[in-house]
């Protein structure tokens, strides 16, 4: 059964016109796209996505960042999704992440970090139903 999990290419990749090179790694890695979206996010919406980090010291600057211009909301598909997209990403922190990983090539920071994945099975189902409508996750 193929798994399916949320990214989202942040506003600093957006910003810097890196989507388009980011989507076709992620095709390239074998990933079908169920459902994607360009969209500008609130500051509200930004802290409700990431609630279980509101006691970090970062949650102000991250859901700030995250809210200060366009991202891409997708859902992406194959067999075993989520940690074969963790693995593509690479460490949280550029400065740590291997070699040919979207954010060894694309991001500039530990905040400003180009690319978000989902870490976990609940956590996917959460981020999911948070940005899109059953509708909208149809099997094309
Ligand atoms: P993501 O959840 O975005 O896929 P992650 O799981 O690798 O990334 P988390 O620990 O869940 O990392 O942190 C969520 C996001 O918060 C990070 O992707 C990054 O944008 C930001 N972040 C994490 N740690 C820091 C930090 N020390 N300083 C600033 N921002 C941070
Ligand atoms: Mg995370």
């Amino acid at each position: 059964m193929p798994q399916r999990t949320l990214s989202i290419i942040k506003p600093d990749a957006v910003g810097k016109g890196f989507a388009g090179a980011i989507l076709a790694e992620i095709n390239k890695a074998g990933f079908r796209i169920v459902a994607i979206r360009k969209q500008s996010i609130s500051k509200r919406e930004a802290e409700g996505f990431y609630a279980v980090h509101h006691e970090r010291p970062f949650f102000d600057s991250l859901t700030t960042f995250m809210s200060s211009g366009p991202l891409i909301l997708m859902v992406l598909e194959k067999d075993n999704a989520i940690a074969d997209l963790r693995r593509l990403m690479g460490a949280t922190n550029p400065a740590n992440a291997e070699e040919g990983t979207i954010r060894k090539k694309f991001a500039s920071s530990i905040q400003e970090n180009a690319i978000h994945g989902s870490d976990a099975e609940e956590t996917a189902a959460f981020e999911t139903g948070y940005w899109f409508a059953g509708y909208e996750l149809i099997q094309g």
